[in-house]
């Protein structure tokens, strides 16, 4: 056991403050993380306070980490002491389902678990995630880091919100001759911009703040549709490929659907806290649409968008903010004003506590 310190929410109303606790002891298959950057996605705050159902207290949340190797077990073999690794939504699954031997241990059959908020294999301990300095993790889960060494902070977004967005764009096999629609410029819309015209598609941004426009363009998109308005949602009628919504509110899902083409699909991967009023069915049937939905992605997937992200230059724009700043940070989070993702310097938190 080793003692680490990080930052909890005691109940779904208080805000968060340092914690003590402790770390497993690294087994043989485990790699010992100090945590140097953490990113701030939005279901860190969905699940601090509870709105996803009832979480575990104290909530240690943070599910997109940048560390450095300080131990490996003996039976580690893709990591030594030093290595610049990560580590995102998932710590663990069952490793014997059929979606674990498919790598998409997010769909195991008996519950991947989270990095956070979430019964630890074989001691049902509940997990603490990366808003703090340290973690032990197996070493099926942690991911290389090939990125410049300068860059480390922005990488840590990748974690979730990169692979949240890389995963449905290549299920639905997006490419240069799609036009594909990304609703919401937050965590995961701007990494899905970015990441959908590296693979080459034609890019629209969906937003409500008709201020982000200009850094939509600059983010790769070619054009953008502020979703108030009635009359710019409806020059795209009928028109798209694909649309990745990533919005945390309930809204409106018929004035995205009727965008589709036919054959269109729309993908949710934002999760709000209370559903969507029910899309019109005549929208589907009468286009042959679909209306999907995708969880982050498995883990061989994550290091292919690691990897990807690395080769084509891709990290988040970030604000770095102090441990201290969190509570701050969620609260304009939920107004929309993140450009475009908090991430933790870690460091903050030795002069916090
Ligand atoms: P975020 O940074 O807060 O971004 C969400 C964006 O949605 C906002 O920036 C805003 O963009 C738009 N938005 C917010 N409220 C809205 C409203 N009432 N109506 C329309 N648009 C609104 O959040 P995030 O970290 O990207 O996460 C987004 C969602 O995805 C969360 O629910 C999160 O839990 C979920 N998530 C899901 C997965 C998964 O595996 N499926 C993984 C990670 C996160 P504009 O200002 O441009 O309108
Ligand atoms: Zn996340």
């Amino acid at each position: 056991m080793s003692q680490a310190l990080g930052y909890a929410a005691a109940s779904p109303t208080s805000p968060l403050t340092s914690f003590s606790f402790e770390r497993r002891a690294p087994g043989q298959l485990d790699v010992a993380i100090e945590i140097l950057h953490c990113g701030v996605c939005h279901s860190d705050l969905h699940t601090a306070r509870s709105e996803w159902g009832a979480a575990i207290y104290p909530v240690v949340p943070g599910h997109e980490i940048v560390g450095r190797v300080t131990a490996v077990g003996d039976l580690v073999s893709k990591f030594k002491v030093g290595d610049t690794v990560g580590v995102g939504c998932m710590v663990d699954s069952c490793q014997h389902c059929k979606p674990c031997a498919d790598d998409l241990e997010q769909y195991c059959e008996n519950g991947f678990t989270g990095t956070y908020n979430s019964p630890e294999q074989g001691t049902g301990a509940n997990t603490y995630g990366g808003y703090s300095n340290q973690m032990v993790v197996r070493e099926s889960f942690v991911l290389k880091i090939s990125h410049d060494a300068g860059d480390l902070a922005a990488v840590a977004p990748l974690l979730c919100a990169g692979i949240t967005t890389y995963s449905p764009l290549r299920h639905w096999k997006v490419g240069p001759e799609h036009k594909v629609g990304i609703v919401g410029l937050g965590g995961l819309g701007h990494m899905g911009v970015k990441i959908a015209a590296a693979m080459g598609a034609h890019v629209v941004l969906f937003t409500t703040s008709a201020g982000k426009r200009e850094d939509a363009l600059r983010l790769g998109a070619k054009e953008v549709v502020v979703s108030k308005n009635p009359d710019e949602m409806q020059a795209h009628i009928n028109s798209f490929d694909f649309i990745l919504n990533t919005v945390a509110a309930p809204h409106d899902l018929d004035a995205f659907l009727t965008l589709l083409k036919l054959d269109g699909t729309m993908t949710l991967v934002g999760a709000p806290a209370s559903p969507h009023p029910s899309p019109g069915v005549f929208n589907l049937i009468l286009k042959r649409r679909s209306l999907a939905g995708s969880l982050i992605g498995g883990i061989r997937e994550t290091q292919e968008m690691l990897d990807f992200c690395a080769a084509h230059g891709i990290v988040s724009d970030i604000e770095v903010i102090r441990m201290d700043e969190i509570n701050t940070a969620y609260e304009r989070m939920l107004k929309s004003d993140v450009k475009y993702r908090f991430v933790v310097d870690m460091s903050s938190l030795k002069t916090v506590a």
